[in-house]
């Protein structure tokens, strides 16, 4: 029998997000999680918290925001914190965006950016990648319209790992009308190595139409707790606030992100180590002959077009989950030398197929 409840529509539409795949007993390269798990005081932190989980969580999750806050050396009010950096996508959408108006976003990009806008009723609008698999910021700004909004603008960007430098956005960042808010997606920032590549934070002070997103779940290695925060003007972080599910920041991962930062120097040596990796597994790949996009994330990506699912399909022989983008690409997340190893010989072995 099927239930007579009125659903929207349009969810027919929305585009599925589609997670990495976790296969028993095969080395997971899919969903840019870091390879190393908890540090011992971060587990204790969790622990601790464990023992009250009959409360709720603070609400505002204060004790988050004012460290974060420290750390960023921002006012506390100018810092807004979610349920991973996606829920503060979303939340950026709902709070800025009314049914018909426009989010910017380069494509291909984070999955999640046209689902969680059309999920708030707004219309993705889309700008193509340039030949360099590079944000084109200039026909982004072309595809400005007085119902725009909300710019997502992704660096390093997701999937590709490609960056943009600090004069390209800064002439962007000049002629972006300054009612439209741009939001510097920095999920990734922990692992740039390129001094060119700037800090969102740098245009926070000293615009008032720019919000940076960061979030625990990649450099921190905490996806499994669901935090992430954004920096941004008090006018943009009072809106998120606003639409914030209540209590949805749990206390487990608010008192995990404080102990992670509080760890921050052990965590950043490991990304060291993923970025020496990052290095050996790119050249590697370019040895064997595939075309790999410079990086500044914590993947790859191989623009291999019509041949990424057989790819894809060719790595999982190997026991190794890549992430394909069917007809587009393959992003590989870096792991530990022993995983990318694996990895690598699956490549060389689908180059010699070919
Ligand atoms: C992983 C990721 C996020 C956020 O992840 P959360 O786990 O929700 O914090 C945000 N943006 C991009 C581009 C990402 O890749």
């Amino acid at each position: 029998m099927t239930s007579p409840v009125h659903t929207r529509a349009d969810l027919d539409s929305l585009p599925n997000y589609v997670p990495g795949r976790t296969v028993p007993g095969a080395i997971k390269l899919a969903s840019n999680e870091v390879p190393g798990g908890p540090l011992p005081s971060v587990t204790e932190a969790i622990a601790q918290a464990a023992t009250q989980v009959n409360r709720y969580p603070d609400m505002g999750a204060w004790a988050l925001v004012d460290r974060v806050a420290r750390e960023l050396d921002v006012p506390a009010e100018q810092v807004a914190v979610g349920c991973g950096s996606v829920s503060l996508c979303q939340q950026l959408v709902q709070a800025l965006c009314e049914p018909g108006d426009e989010v910017l976003f380069a494509w291909r990009s984070f999955e999640a950016y046209p689902i969680l806008t059309q999920i708030a009723g707004a219309t993705p609008v889309t700008v193509p990648l340039d030949a360099t698999h590079t944000h084109d910021l200039d026909a982004m700004l072309d595809a400005i319209t007085p119902r725009t909004r909300l710019v997502f603008v992704c660096n390093p960007n997701n999937p590709t790992g490609t960056a943009v430098r600090r004069a390209q956005l800064t002439r962007f960042l000049d002629k972006v009308p300054p009612h439209v808010l741009v939001a510097l997606d920095e999920a990734y920032r922990e692992f740039v190595t390129d001094e060119e590549v700037p800090d969102g934070l740098e245009f926070l002070r000293e615009r008032e139409n720019v919000a940076v997103l960061r979030t625990f779940s990649k450099a921190y290695g905490l996806a499994g707790l669901r935090a992430g925060y954004a920096a941004a003007p008090a006018k943009v972080t009072e809106a998120l606030r606003k639409v914030y599910v209540p209590f949805s920041l749990n206390a487990l991962a608010q008192a995990a992100a404080i102990a992670s930062l509080d760890a921050k120097d052990e965590l950043m040596a490991r990304c060291r180590d993923i970025v020496a990796e990052r290095t050996r597994v790119r050249d590697a790949l370019l040895a064997s002959g595939y075309v790999v996009p410079e990086t500044q994330a914590n993947f790859v990506w191989l623009p291999l077009a019509e041949r990424a699912s057989e790819f894809a399909e060719h790595a999982l022989d190997s026991k190794v989950v890549v992430r394909p983008f069917a007809g587009d690409g393959v992003r590989v997340t870096i792991g530990t030398p022993e995983e990318n190893d694996v990895f690598l010989d699956a490549a060389a072995s689908f180059q010699r197929r070919a």
